[in-house]
């Protein structure tokens, strides 16, 4: 993992400079740039326990790989604004969920809580993502981190049960509705220990350690935490395999990453693509995928005698070892291709599927077997297939897989979401109470702390006439795109617009803002307090009797 080298100021600034929410002159005024220039200096530290710091939101898609939410924005049914505005800037495979969610079919959403302090308006980002997927039709789970708080930042048990509840509350206070979704604490519920301790066994020391920094000193409980997270992220497929969201923050990419690696390495089958009965390491396939296309289309043109001899169609491994001797395209793997050919022999090159059996009881093999249409090869530890494609085997084998008592987990989706901008201008951290505004914040608190806020504004009235503002640059437009200015677009378009032109002047627009704040917490703090009488007959323990 990169840890972060850039200087103080330099962490949590999803706005800073060009690199923030402005119009790109499309249809809705609101988007994402992901054109601002690169500095190329900024490292990207992506740490689930320290001060995660983004500078460059470019740099996740290309070093960590996640996907721009813009690829994936049209195929969602009425995205959410934080969606619309490149608030959620980024994915992967959330297609999946989308798919699942314009044709109806099961689909699930998932995010955690550590219960280190009060909830705070970051959090509130999450809670909104959670009940917009659970309006969508999904089944949706909210879950107390008290594990993790408790060993990863050790949180007294006394204190973790002081915040757990509120964070149910704010949840509850936003739309989740207990009745079709389900909260828990990960320290009640069995079935997600269960699971932990048995993805603890496709998972060693040296992998964590590398992941998340690990070394001989992290406590085992901090290890373990990671393991119950595994088990919550795929928690909702346990009844039943489905695509399934975590909303997070990018900082939670490496946890998402893993759940992955897990799900897959939890599988009974592994499905592959071969040529013949040996196995190919993927740039040989790719080798072999390129000969095969050669031969096999010579081929077609040649035959039409009928005969069913050494020219009946097939391209044999050793002619292709010859015609890559031949041609060399230069192609990684192209030599050890060769010689796995050379050792084929006559065998012919038929393209299939393979279903490699890994997890997979004698049963489960067997059930494979029986379950694979058309022409088949069985052998030891893997079937061969003819009439599949790659998408039928994969589903074939989830399907055999969980008839024969396995999970055939998915991999799990995730969406990620920028981090605000702190008002006092640095990052949002609770020890400086004034940077974020908590769920919990009195109106009149709340009201003060925006109007005390930095701004992207100029120096004086006039210059701002002259030149306008800087909304890109200021946590008070964040305020607006990200929470105040909710559903309507128009408006957030309008203060962004009247900002940058000069319309707008920082003094009435952040007494707008407070206004719009304080009503917001006052509502919201009404609505946690119905909420109470829910919460308090979920099926969820709010006191632990740990100590
Ligand atoms: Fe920020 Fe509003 Fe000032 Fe523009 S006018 S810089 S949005 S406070």
């Amino acid at each position: 993992m990169t840890r972060d080298t850039a200087g103080a100021d330099d962490g949590l600034r999803p706005d800073g400079g060009d690199d923030g929410l402005r119009p790109d002159g499309g249809d809705d005024g609101l988007r994402p740039d992901g054109g601002a220039d690169a500095t190329g200096t900024d490292e990207v530290a992506l740490d689930p326990w320290g001060a995660s710091t983004v500078a460059d939101y470019r740099s996740l898609f290309e070093e960590f790989g996640i996907a721009e939410f813009d690829d994936v924005l049209g195929e969602v049914p009425s995205p959410h604004y934080l969606m619309r505005r490149g608030v959620i800037f980024g994915h992967r495979d959330y297609r999946r969920v989308a798919e699942a969610m314009r044709h109806d079919e099961p689909f699930a959403a998932l995010s955690g809580f550590m219960p280190t302090g009060d909830p705070h308006i970051g959090h509130k980002l999450v809670f909104d993502e959670l009940v917009w997927h659970q309006r969508r039709g999904g089944d949706v789970y909210g879950l107390i981190a008290d594990l993790e708080a408790h060993a990863a930042r050790g949180v007294s048990w006394d204190e973790i049960d002081a915040h757990a509840e509120s964070y149910l509350l704010s949840l509850v206070a936003l739309g989740f509705d207990l009745d079709e979704g389900e909260v828990y604490r990960q320290s009640t519920n069995e079935a997600v220990q269960d699971l932990a301790f048995e993805l603890g066994t496709k998972a060693n020391v040296s992998e964590l350690g590398a992941i998340y920094d690990f070394d001989g000193e992290t406590e085992v409980a901090h290890m373990q935490s990671v393991l119950t997270q595994m088990a919550d992220i795929l928690y909702p497929q346990l009844d039943a395999p489905k695509p399934t969201v975590i909303p997070v923050g990018p900082d939670q990419d490496p946890h998402v990453r893993l759940a992955r690696d897990l799900a897959g390495r939890m599988r009974y089958f592994k499905v592959t693509e071969a040529y013949a009965s040996f196995e190919l390491e993927p740039d040989e396939r790719a080798v072999v995928a390129r000969v095969y296309e050669a031969l096999a289309d010579a081929d077609d043109g040649a035959s039409g005698d009928g005969a069913d001899d050494a020219d009946d169609g097939d391209v044999r491994c050793v002619e292709a070892a010859d015609w890559l001797d031949a041609e060399s395209p230069d192609m990684p793997g192209l030599w050890d291709a060769v010689e796995k050919l050379r050792a084929g022999g006559t065998e012919p090159l038929r393209p299939r599927v393979r279903f490699i059996a890994r997890n997979a009881t004698d049963e489960a093999f067997e059930a494979l077997i029986d379950a694979v249409d058309g022409e088949k090869r069985v052998y030891e530890g893997h079937v061969d297939a003819f009439d599949l494609d790659r998408a039928a085997a994969e589903e074939l084998a989830r399907e055999v897989e969980v008839a024969t008592g396995g999970y055939g987990f998915r991999p799990p989706s995730s969406i990620y979401h920028r981090f605000m901008t702190g008002l006092t201008g640095g990052q949002m951290s609770s020890s400086v109470p004034a940077s974020q505004i908590s769920l919990l914040d009195d109106p009149e608190a709340g009201y003060d702390k925006v109007t005390a806020a930095t701004t992207g504004g100029r120096e004086t009235a006039e210059k701002q006439r002259e030149l306008g503002g800087e909304p890109d640059d200021c946590p008070v437009y964040e305020m607006y795109a990200y929470l105040l200015a909710a559903g309507d677009d128009d408006f957030a378009a309008r203060v962004y617009e009247e900002c940058a032109t000069g319309e707008r002047l920082c003094g009435d627009c952040k007494e707008q803002a407070a206004e719009l704040m304080s009503a917001f917490l006052a509502e919201h703090q009404e609505k946690r307090e119905e909420a109470r009488e829910v919460v308090a007959d979920a099926d969820v323990t709010l006191e632990s009797d740990r100590r």
